[in-house]
């Protein structure tokens, strides 16, 4: 199975209620990039990928599109199976994991469709046809996030994760207060997500000030230093999400014992082939993880919850897709939506999304 034909999209995804706030930046609307990719045989595979604005993380939308150009003229002709698409990657251009993963999404998705299986298949098996979520809040008043913790709940969403940081570490232990006493004994999982807003001594503040809340602190410092620093001084959990770039990192955390899980992102570790490493590699050392992605659409979404429906059920954390935040569809029969706090796995094979490409236009470039 070798790639006939790659073409590349830009597409603007709106916001929800916008902007969306986070201590990295705040974001009014997304440019997701898609990419579309058909085979010798005529099968065609998507994959998409789409930082939240270019502050989040070391990406942003035009940078995707730069590294598939630069990759795509090399890649025509590649075989499509991941070991050897992902070594003829890493041939053509260094690092751009987000971009990569691009093509390792499409790359899944066409093989899905030729073998007549699932994505999630592919990626091992499927453990459930109903993938946990959770739902992700901005940064935002005390009053205001519980209430919004309140909703989810009764929506039944078994876990919440609530952005913090960028602001006084007040605002931030009161937040955490007042959703505690919304959800407190309803089992409901709780995360802190710092996205790298605090230093250590705010950190270590929130977490001795909140030590009878039962939350995980998800990525709450800049770097692997501090979060060093934070492992011996304080006794919530700690999630590694933003500093998880690469196998490497994560294979030096899980053992070391750096951190007690991870917020992953498909994208951001280059792609599905790399997600399913790192997925066994959390099994070996028993540490929960979500499934997630940065932001986009119905094709990441399925990325996602493929991935997401293959998790051993005790360290699933959920597959966090961008649905409730942002507007339509690609698919309006099978696209990725929530419903009591879990996603349906798409039925069709390969990712299970069809997109309605004339809503993308012409490709801002084909190879
Ligand atoms: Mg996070």
């Amino acid at each position: 199975m070798k790639i006939r034909e790659i073409h590349i999209y830009a597409h603007d995804l709106p916001v929800k209620n916008p902007p969306r706030v986070m201590s990295s930046g705040t974001v009014w609307s997304l440019d997701t990039t898609l990419v579309r990719i058909v085979s010798e045989c005529g099968l065609e595979g998507w994959g998409e990928t789409c930082p939240v604005g270019s502050t989040y993380a070391e990406a942003h939308a035009k940078g995707a599109r730069a590294a598939l150009e630069e990759m795509a003229p090399g890649l025509i002709g590649a075989d499509l199976w991941p070991v050897q698409l992902h070594r003829k990657m890493e041939s053509l251009l260094n690092g751009h994991h987000y971009a990569k993963a691009a093509i390792d999404i499409a790359a899944h998705d066409l093989i899905g469709k030729k073998l007549g299986v699932r994505v999630a298949d592919l990626l091992g098996g499927v453990t459930t046809e109903s993938v946990p979520t959770y739902y992700s809040t901005g940064v935002g008043a005390p009053d205001e996030i519980a209430r919004i913790a309140k909703e989810r709940l009764a929506e039944g969403y078994p876990r919440i994760q609530i952005k913090l940081g960028g602001r006084s570490v007040d605002a931030d232990i009161a937040t955490l207060r007042k959703v505690w006493e919304v959800i407190g004994g309803s089992g409901m999982r709780l995360a802190a997500d710092g996205n790298r807003g605090w230093n250590t001594r705010d950190a270590i503040r929130l977490s001795r000030d909140c030590a009878d809340i039962p939350f995980v602190l998800e990525q709450p410092c800049n770097t692997i230093e501090e979060l060093t620093v934070l492992r011996n001084v304080i006794q919530h959990p700690i999630y590694m999400d933003e500093n998880g770039v690469n196998l490497s990192t994560v294979i030096t955390a899980a053992g070391t014992g750096l951190v007690d899980g991870f917020g992953m992102k498909v994208t951001r570790i280059g792609g599905l082939h790399q997600m399913r490493t790192f997925r066994d590699i959390c099994a070996a050392r028993n540490l929960p993880h979500t499934s997630d992605d940065a932001w986009g659409g119905d094709i990441i979404a399925a990325a996602c919850v493929h991935l997401g429906a293959t998790v051993r059920p005790d360290l699933n954390e959920g597959a966090w897709i961008a649905a409730p935040y942002i507007e339509g569809h690609y698919d309006e029969k099978a696209g990725i939506s929530i419903e009591k706090g879990h996603i349906t796995l798409p039925e069709g094979p390969g990712l299970g999304i069809v997109p309605d490409k004339d809503q993308f236009g012409a490709p801002v470039v084909s190879f």
